[in-house]
């Protein structure tokens, strides 16, 4: 195993300012010595590296971040199915048709997985939290995009895999978080393998950009518009930002008075709809109520196919793909 420390990560991705955020070198660090503070740009190290201080082979962050390797190919990747799907029940809080709380909910009750690492948000504050959801009803309480993300999702997988013990986990995650996993299931960095191992089904969210909390809701909500996060009832990213109020009103504001609230590390993303997940899923491209799912390979498949066959998942035709691959080829133009 290389001798590689987080010193190369620090140069090659901290202080370039291309940390995505994913929270995978923290999760992975055998020493819990690199913490991504609330708040902080890019994670830090708290002063100890196995191999920086003792000389002991690791390289786990590095062998883990998608920043420290080139970007992935452009284009949406391949697919063995693209459908329109909905939830067949009551979703409240879902972001489009429901699909991936349908799908994962029913993995859940059947056991086909022990849980699923996702980030929900507190419906007072509207902060983020990276979540570890065990029940299908839990996680209908979590339906709905999280835009002002940035926490470091796969720390709940640490707790997942190495505290509870779990070895049948589904993972939600955005395109740099689907990135890392890739990375982690491809490793032969022994360090990795535990992980690898317990990760049965990845679904990736298409994804253009994501908010700083403090910029987007304390900033330019509550700050520009005097908008009190517990006033706000959902958001909505369609080509603009959609904020509806829970007294019914809506604020909009055009993506451009947003940029300064864009996180960094999206500025040189060029991935929209993660194609090394085994289920992508977004609201570009769907019918109208629904999801658009990009089922990718044969476990996504069987995860779908089982939603459906327990009448939790309703497939309502196909998908418009010359509108995922337009919205695809503009954010690969980024890079
Ligand atoms: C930051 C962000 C940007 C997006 N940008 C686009 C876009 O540009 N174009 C597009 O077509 N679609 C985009 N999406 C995806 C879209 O908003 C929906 O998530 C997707 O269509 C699935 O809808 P659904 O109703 O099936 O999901 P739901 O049934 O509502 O379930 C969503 C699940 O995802 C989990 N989740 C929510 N936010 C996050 C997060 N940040 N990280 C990990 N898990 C999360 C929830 O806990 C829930 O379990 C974006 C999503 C996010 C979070
Ligand atoms: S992109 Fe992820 S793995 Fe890489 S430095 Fe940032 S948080 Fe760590
Ligand atoms: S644009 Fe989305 S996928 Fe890319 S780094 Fe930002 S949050 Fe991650």
């Amino acid at each position: 195993m290389a001798l590689t420390s987080y010193q190369d990560l620090k140069a090659a991705v901290w202080d370039r300012g291309t940390c995505s955020g994913c929270g995978a070198c923290a999760a992975v660090c055998p020493a819990d010595a690199i913490r991504i503070d609330e708040g902080a740009e890019t994670p830090a190290n708290i002063g100890y590296c196995k191999a920086e201080t003792d000389s002991v082979p690791c390289g786990a962050c590095n062998a883990v971040c998608p920043r420290a390797v080139p970007a992935p190919a452009p284009g949406i990747g391949a697919c063995i199915e693209k459908v329109s799907a909905k939830a067949a029940f009551e979703v409240a809080g879902r972001q489009s048709g429901g699909a991936v709380t349908a799908i994962l909910e029913h993995a859940l009750d059947a056991g086909l997985v022990d849980a699923v690492v996702t980030v929900s948000e507190d419906r007072w504050t509207h902060k983020p939290v990276s979540t570890l959801v065990t029940s299908g009803e839990s996680l209908v309480t979590t339906a709905g995009s999280r835009y002002s993300w940035w926490v470091p999702l796969l720390s709940a997988l640490k707790v997942a895999v190495i505290e509870r013990k779990y070895r049948r986990i589904a993972i939600i995650g955005l395109p740099c978080v689907v990135q890392a996993i890739a990375r982690m299931r491809a490793s032969e960095n022994d360090l990795l393998v535990p992980y690898a191992n317990a990760v049965r089904l990845v679904v990736g969210l298409f994804c253009t950009e994501s908010f700083d909390y403090d910029r987007l809701v304390e900033g330019k909500l509550r700050g520009e518009h005097g908008i009190e996060p517990w006033q706000i009832r959902r958001l909505d990213v369609k080509g603009k930002l959609e904020v509806m109020l829970a007294d019914g009103n809506a604020l909009v504001l055009p993506l451009k008075e947003l940029e300064d609230c864009i996180r960094p590390g999206c500025a040189t993303c060029t991935d929209l709809t993660a194609p090394t997940a085994d289920i992508s899923a977004g609201a570009v491209g769907a019918a109208s109520g629904c999801t658009t799912l990009l089922v990718r390979t044969p476990v996504g498949k069987g995860f779908v196919d089982a939603a459906v066959g327990a009448g939790r998942l309703e497939i309502c035709g196909g998908v418009d793909e010359a509108a995922v691959e337009r919205l695809a080829a503009r954010k690969a133009a980024r890079g």
